[in-house]
């Protein structure tokens, strides 16, 4: 008898302690899921955000693949990623992590099937390699990179926002039981509710960003903008020795076609500037409205040669043709272009502490420049008399 209560009881131990480990483990996933969950609500941007969930969610919960789609409609997204990528262009600032495992799509259809409609429940079961292999990319795609492990199980989680698909995040395990069909959801239901909402907050965040920075009449960058990006490419230009080159630019007799035309039409006139001297420029290159029916262009590594070509080639192009308005209307008009190079920092040189100053100095140089375009006689390029702008401090 002894021995049989024995035997119950050291039965009743290991079952207690099997519940308490279990309950255990629970609690730690809990507390790193409540801990993620945190820092998804923190990110400070979009690229802040995918990397946690791309990146930190896979090694907190020891996730074989992760992989996410994510609307781009009208290239929103991208467009978004790309500016945040340049703001981190500075010599002060750290790389962004890489987005492994994102796709961006102009068009959720690809990903609609897979929810059928249930906006709200993540999908769990059976890896299918036909129906999932294109969510989590081919298995050796990146050769840099472990090769993946052969994928069981998945959970697929719907994002959406207003009742709208907005993308999916994909978890996949090589363990068939890990996402097995008909087991509880809670959890994942309710990271696929909280990125949801970040990520409709990160985008929404981006575009008043983007907006600050952004002439609203000509769709170009504006003044702050180009004040940010000038220290930005100066400070490159110094430390790798590149050129840069400055163009400052003025419609000329403005004011004539908005008398003669009225406001609007001079609007119009400004936004196709815009777009033209857009047109000519690189990826690199920065344009920016300084004011009024100013534009201002940065050119780094032109040497002035090349910029005096580039700077040629706007002015001509403007001058080339009459402006067509939505009206009909062919309006004709010219700019006047002041040019001025920054001087390359000499060998052995320290990075110059007044990027400020120097940024400055560049700009009015071009302006000085300008002025001497319009005084000889307008719609031509004019190289500063100061050949090249110095930082006084080196
Ligand atoms: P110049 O060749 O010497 O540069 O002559 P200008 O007439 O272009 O120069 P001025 O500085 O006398 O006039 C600039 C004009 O630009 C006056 C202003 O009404 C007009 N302007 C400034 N901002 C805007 C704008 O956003 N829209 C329109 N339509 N006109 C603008
Ligand atoms: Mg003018
Ligand atoms: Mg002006």
């Amino acid at each position: 008898m002894d021995s049989d209560l024995q035997a119950e009881n050291q039965a009743l131990r290991r079952q207690l302690d099997s519940l308490l480990r279990e309950a255990r483990n629970n609690e730690e996933k809990m507390r790193r899921f409540d801990q993620l969950e945190h820092r998804l609500i923190g990110a400070r941007s979009m690229a802040e955000l995918l990397s946690l969930l791309l990146n930190d969610y896979r090694q907190a919960f020891g996730i074989d693949a992760v992989s996410m789609v994510l609307l781009d409609r009208d290239d929103e997204a991208s467009r978004m990623l790309d500016a945040e990528r340049h703001r981190h262009e500075g010599p002060n600032h750290h790389e962004p992590a890489p987005l492994d495992g994102l796709t961006l799509l102009p068009s959720i259809a690809p990903i609609a099937p897979l929810f059928q409609g249930q906006l709200h429940q993540p999908w769990l079961g059976p890896f299918n390699e036909q129906r999932h292999r294109p969510l989590f990319g081919a298995p050796h795609a990146a050769p840099h990179r472990a090769p993946q492990a052969t994928l069981a199980s998945v959970a697929l989680l719907p994002l959406s926002r207003h009742g709208e698909l907005i993308g999916s995040l994909h978890f996949g395990s090589s363990d068939p039981s890990r996402y097995e069909r008909g087991a509880g959801t809670q959890l994942l239901e309710r990271l696929a509710a909280i990125v949801s909402v970040c990520l409709d907050s990160a985008l929404n965040q981006e575009r008043l960003k983007l907006a600050g920075l952004t002439d609203m009449l000509t769709g170009v960058h504006n003044r702050r903008y180009f004040e940010h990006r000038c220290l930005i490419e100066i400070a490159q230009a110094r430390r790798y020795r590149h050129d840069l080159a400055c163009l400052f630019l003025d419609l000329d007799h403005f004011k004539a076609i908005n008398d003669r035309h009225g406001h609007p039409a001079g609007d119009e006139v400004l936004r196709s500037i815009g777009h033209l001297i857009q047109s000519q420029l690189r990826l690199g290159d920065t344009i920016a409205r300084f004011g009024g029916e100013e534009f201002v262009v940065l050119l780094p590594q032109a040497p002035l040669q090349h910029a005096r070509e580039i700077a040629e080639r706007i002015r001509a192009s403007i001058a080339a043709r009459a402006l067509l308005l939505p009206s009909g209307e062919f309006i004709p008009a010219t700019v006047s272009v002041g040019l001025a190079m920054l001087e390359r920092a000499p060998e052995g040189s320290r990075e110059p502490d007044d990027k400020q100053a120097l940024a400055l100095r560049l700009v009015d140089a071009a302006d000085q420049a300008l002025y001497r375009a319009k005084a000889e006689g307008r719609n031509r390029v004019v190289l500063s008399s100061e050949p090249r702008i110095q930082a006084l401090s080196a």
